[in-house]
C-alpha cells in the first residue's frame, strides 16, 4: 500500500511549495522509490484552462490532456512522472462531483455537507489516484488560514487518522524572514503558521523553512520547540540561484532520511548524480547565446514557466548560457524593428487575443527574411502561416478567423468538426464555452523524412502534446506549399498540419503543439536543442 506525504504552506503564497515538493519527490526517487504527485487547488474553477497566465501563471497540459496547475510541470520535470487529470483536483471539480452524484440521487436523501460528502469526495479522489506508487506525495495550495483551503485540509487530517501514523507524513513550509533593520531572522511567523495548522488539527511531521540566510541552531531549536516538531526535521529551504539545486541541498539536510525512517523502509542510498550533472552544466557553460523571446505576457515569467525550463534543459544539454531577450510584441508594432538587431534567434511562443499579432507577424518577417533562427510554437506557427501567406503568396490580407473573423484570406481558421484523441468527432463553433473546446493533450505526430524537424527529432513520429482552437487550413495547403512553405510534419491522418519549415533558410521551424511540455532536466528535448546549436551556429556566423 502507498505511503502519502501531505505538504501544506503557510505564512505567505509564492514560497515554493511546487518545486520543495517535486524536488523531495526527485531524491525519493532517487533512492529507488517509486512515486506519484498530486496538487488539490482550493479555488473554484473546475480547471485552471480559463484562468488568465496574469495571474495564474502557464497553464501546464498533460498528456491526456488535462488542463492543470503549473505546479504539475514541476512535477514532470524533477520527477519524470507522467501526470494525469487524475493529478490535479479543485474545489470546482469536487463540488460538480458531489453535486453530480447528488442530482443523481446517489446519497440516498441524505442532506449533502462539507463535512461528510465533500470532505469523502477529496479523500477519494487522492485515495484513487496513488497509480500504485510507494510514496504519493500530495500537495494542497494555498496557505494555511485560508477559507477555501478547510475542506481539503479537514480531508488530509482525517486522511492522516485512517492511514495511521506510518502510512501519512505532513510537511508544512513556512517562511522564516530576515529582518535586516534588527539584522536577524525571525521565526514568529513560522510558530504562528504552525499553531494555525494545529488548530484545524494537523501536526506537521517536517517544516521546511524558506530563508535568505542560513537558520542558526538556536533558532532551528526555539522552532522546534514551539512547533512540536524534532529539531532535525526542521529544515532549511535557503534562496538558490538555481531551481536544480534544491534536491541536493534538502537531501544534504537529511529530507529523504526522515521520511524513509518514518515509513520504515529499507531503500538504498540516494543517487543524485544526475542532479549533480545538470547543475554542474548549468554553472560552467560554454557558449552563450540571446534568443529574443516576443511575447504578450513577457513580464510575468510564471506565464512561460515551461517554455523557459525547456530552454533551460536545453542550455544543460549544449552546453550553452540560453538568455532570453524579453520583447514586447505591442513594441514591435509601434517602435520599428530595433529590439531584434542583435539576436541569436527569435521566438514567438503560444497565445491567444488579438493584441500584439501584428508585432509578432514583424517579428517573423524580420527572422524569415534576415535569416535569424526562428522556432513558432502553436500561435508561433499560426503566425508564421500568415507571415508566409501575406508576404510570399501575396495575400494581403491573410489571417485566422481569431483575430479577424470576417479576414477574406483565412489561412489558420477553427475546423468546426475534428477527431478527439479516442477517434470520436467532436463540434466546435465560435461561441462554444471557452472551456474545453480545444484540441488538447498529446496527439501522434508523423514527421516528412529528411526535413529539419525531422532531423532534429532524429525519429519519424512523436507525440506532442496540443492547446489550441485554430489550426491550419487545408484549403491554402496547396498554394503556400507551391510558394514554398514546406510541411514537415501532419497528424496520423493526414488532415491537420502540425510543423512547417522553409528550405531556403538556415533554420526555421514551427510546431502547432507545445513541446516545452515534454522538456525535462534530464532528457532535454530534441527540438530547443536543435533550435540552440542553430543559434550557436548562427551566432557564430556574424562574428567571423
Ligand atoms: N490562439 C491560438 C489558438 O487558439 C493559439 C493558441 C496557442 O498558442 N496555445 O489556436
Amino acid at each position: 500500500m502507498s505511503r502519502f506525504i501531505f505538504i501544506t504552506g503557510g505564512v505567505v503564497s509564492s514560497l515554493g511549495k511546487g518545486i520543495a515538493s517535486a524536488s523531495l519527490g526527485a531524491i525519493l526517487q532517487a533512492r529507488g522509490l517509486s512515486i506519484n504527485m498530486i496538487k488539490l487547488d482550493p479555488y473554484i474553477n473546475v480547471d485552471p484552462g480559463t484562468m488568465s497566465p496574469f495571474q495564474h501563471g502557464e497553464v501546464f497540459v498533460t498528456e491526456d490532456g488535462a488542463e492543470t496547475d503549473l505546479d504539475l510541470g514541476h512535477y514532470e520535470r524533477f520527477a519524470s512522472i507522467a501526470c494525469k487529470q487524475s493529478s490535479n483536483f479543485t474545489t470546482g471539480r469536487i463540488y460538480e462531483k458531489v453535486i453530480a452524484k447528488e442530482r443523481r440521487g446517489d446519497y440516498l436523501g441524505a442532506t449533502v455537507q462539507v463535512i461528510p460528502h465533500i470532505t469523502d469526495e477529496i479523500k477519494n479522489s487522492v485515495l484513487a489516484s496513488t497509480n500504485d506508487a510507494d510514496i504519493v506525495l500530495v500537495e494542497i495550495g494555498g496557505t494555511v488560514g485560508d477559507i477555501e483551503s478547510l475542506p481539503f485540509m479537514e480531508a488530509i487530517r482525517q486522511l492522516g487518522v485512517e492511514l495511521g501514523h506510518d502510512k501519512a507524513l505532513f510537511i508544512h513550509l513556512t517562511l522564516v524572514p530576515y529582518i535586516a533593520a534588527a539584522g536577524e531572522i525571525k521565526t514568529k511567523p513560522t510558530q504562528h503558521s504552525v499553531k494555525e495548522l494545529r488548530s484545524i488539527g494537523i501536526q506537521p511531521d517536517i517544516l521546511l523553512c524558506r530563508s535568505e540566510h542560513p537558520i542558526p541552531e538556536d533558532e532551528r531549536k526555539k522552532i522546534a520547540l514551539f512547533t512540536n516538531v524534532s529539531p532535525d526535521s526542521v529544515i532549511s529551504a535557503l534562496d538558490v540561484d538555481h531551481i536544480y539545486k534544491i534536491p541536493r541541498e534538502l537531501h544534504e539536510q537529511g529530507l529523504d532520511d526522515i521520511v524513509v525512517k518514518k515509513f520504515n523502509l529499507e531503500v538504498p542510498a540516494a543517487d543524485l548524480s544526475d542532479w549533480d550533472n545538470i547543475v554542474d552544466s548549468l554553472q560552467n557553460p560554454k557558449h552563450s547565446i540571446d534568443i529574443g523571446f516576443v511575447g504578450k505576457y513577457i513580464e510575468h515569467t510564471d506565464a512561460y514557466k515551461s517554455l523557459n525550463e525547456a530552454f533551460a534543459h536545453a542550455g544543460i544539454h549544449t552546453h550553452t548560457q540560453v538568455n532570453i531577450v524579453k520583447i514586447d510584441s505591442d513594441s514591435l508594432e509601434d517602435q520599428g524593428m530595433e529590439a531584434l538587431l542583435n539576436l541569436d534567434a527569435i521566438l514567438v511562443p503560444g497565445g491567444f487575443g488579438s493584441r500584439g499579432v501584428e508585432g509578432k507577424i514583424k517579428a517573423v518577417n524580420y527572422a524569415r527574411t534576415n535569416n535569424v533562427p526562428y522556432l513558432g510554437i502553436c500561435l508561433g506557427m499560426q503566425v508564421a502561416v500568415i507571415e508566409y501567406a501575406r508576404n510570399v503568396l501575396g495575400l494581403k490580407k491573410a489571417h485566422s478567423t481569431e483575430f479577424n473573423p470576417k479576414t477574406p484570406e483565412p489561412v489558420i481558421a477553427l475546423i468546426t468538426e475534428w477527431k478527439d484523441r479516442e477517434g470520436n468527432i467532436e463540434v466546435r463553433d465560435e461561441d462554444a464555452d471557452l472551456g474545453g473546446t480545444m484540441r488538447l493533450g498529446a496527439q501522434t505526430c508523423k514527421l516528412v523524412p529528411g526535413t529539419k524537424s525531422q532531423k532534429a527529432y532524429g525519429v519519424e513520429t512523436i507525440y506532442e502534446r496540443h492547446r489550441h482552437r485554430f489550426e491550419f487550413n487545408n484549403n491554402y495547403l496547396d498554394a503556400l506549399q507551391n510558394a514554398g512553405l514546406v510541411i514537415s510534419g501532419v497528424s496520423v491522418d493526414n488532415e491537420l498540419v502540425e510543423m512547417v519549415e522553409l528550405s531556403d533558410h538556415p533554420w526555421f521551424v514551427a510546431c502547432q503543439f507545445h513541446p516545452e511540455f515534454t522538456s525535462r532536466p534530464r532528457e532535454g528535448h530534441p527540438l530547443f536543442n536543435s533550435f540552440v546549436n542553430a543559434a550557436l551556429k548562427y551566432k557564430q556566423g556574424k562574428s567571423n
